[in-house]
């Protein structure tokens, strides 16, 4: 596949999120009419700046397009039973269609056995096993997680040719590495997922058509991991040398190289929360028959 576009340009995040945005406000107020709210609860445990962050970032977005919310705060040492206790009952809140569990959990809360609590219905960024399974499936009807549909949705929206592409995803977790590759896959990419024993990572990585960088290391794929015209995507959040945000791209090395690449910040995590949005209205369908 050949990828054509100008060198080197800086696809954001922003025009993505915003016409998501549009579309969901006019399909909430749709909602609205018939007298039904859709709503999102978010679980948090303790004060942690990540979590608080994210939080802010996905009310504010939820106020724009008219989805309520409802914030659970949970103490620090919160126990397992109490923890599970408060996702049942949200699970029954017929008020709540959509919940979100900040993670990761402190140390004394067991993951493992909290995925199979949360409602599947409710689940709209991916916690429970029966949405992972859906990925694999290529079911869409379950809810991947909000990051790695927001490089799908970013892909599409500057219409990155996904079919038969060669696409390189570098990173293999469960949040985003894992699930962008199922993601990919189900678009027809042609997907190589590489982590840390991939051995000659950057022939590997410098074949691709598009590559997906969630690595979680500052700066690491320089201009010599990356194909001439290559389009990239970098998920990675991190602090540079200098205390500044940045991904897991040395942009500066690889921009003249590669025809777009999303920024950091503005970039992937700037379209996160309107994909939270959008599975909150879809879960408010769904319970509500729509
Ligand atoms: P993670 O759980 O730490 O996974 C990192 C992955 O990268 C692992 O699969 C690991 O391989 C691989 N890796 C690490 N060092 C490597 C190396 N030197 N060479 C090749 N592979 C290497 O991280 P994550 O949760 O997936 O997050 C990845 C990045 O995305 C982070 O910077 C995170 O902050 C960011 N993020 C952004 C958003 C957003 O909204 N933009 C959301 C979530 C995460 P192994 O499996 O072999 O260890």
């Amino acid at each position: 596949m050949e990828v054509t576009a100008t060198k080197g340009q800086i696809i954001k995040g922003k025009p993505v999120a915003d016409q998501i945005s549009e579309n969901l406000i006019k399909e909430v107020d749709e909602l609205v009419k018939e007298g039904i709210n859709p709503k999102l609860a978010i679980v948090r445990v303790g004060s942690r700046g990540d979590d608080l962050a994210y939080e802010r970032g996905a009310l504010k977005r939820c106020q724009t397009i008219g989805i309520e919310t409802e914030v659970v705060e949970l103490a620090e040492d919160i126990t397992q039973e109490d923890y599970e206790k408060t996702l049942r009952s949200l699970n029954e809140n017929k008020d709540v269609h959509g919940i979100l569990c900040l993670r990761p959990l402190p140390n004394q809360l067991n993951e493992e056995a909290i995925k199979y609590v949360i409602s599947p219905e409710k689940d709209v960024d991916c916690f429970s096993p029966i949405n992972s399974a859906k990925i694999m499936e290529g079911d869409k009807s379950g809810f991947p997680p909000c990051t790695p549909t927001a490089v799908v949705e970013i892909l599409k929206h500057y219409d990155v040719e996904l079919n038969g592409a060669n696409v390189a995803v570098l990173g293999r977790s469960m949040v985003v590495g894992k699930p962008a590759s199922m993601l990919l896959l189900n678009e027809n990419a042609t997907v190589t997922i590489c982590h840390s024993r991939t051995k000659n990572l950057e022939k590997v990585t410098s074949q691709a058509d598009i590559l997906v960088a969630a690595v979680g290391r500052a700066k690491m794929i320089k201009e010599n991991f990356v194909k001439e015209g290559a389009v990239v995507i970098d998920v990675g959040i991190n602090v540079d040398e200098n205390g500044n945000l940045c991904g897991d791209v040395d942009t500066a090395s690889v921009q003249d190289k590669v025809s777009m690449i999303t920024p950091v910040p503005a970039g992937v995590g700037s379209v996160t929360t309107s994909i939270l949005a959008k599975h909150v209205v879809k879960a408010c369908k769904n319970q509500n028959n729509k």
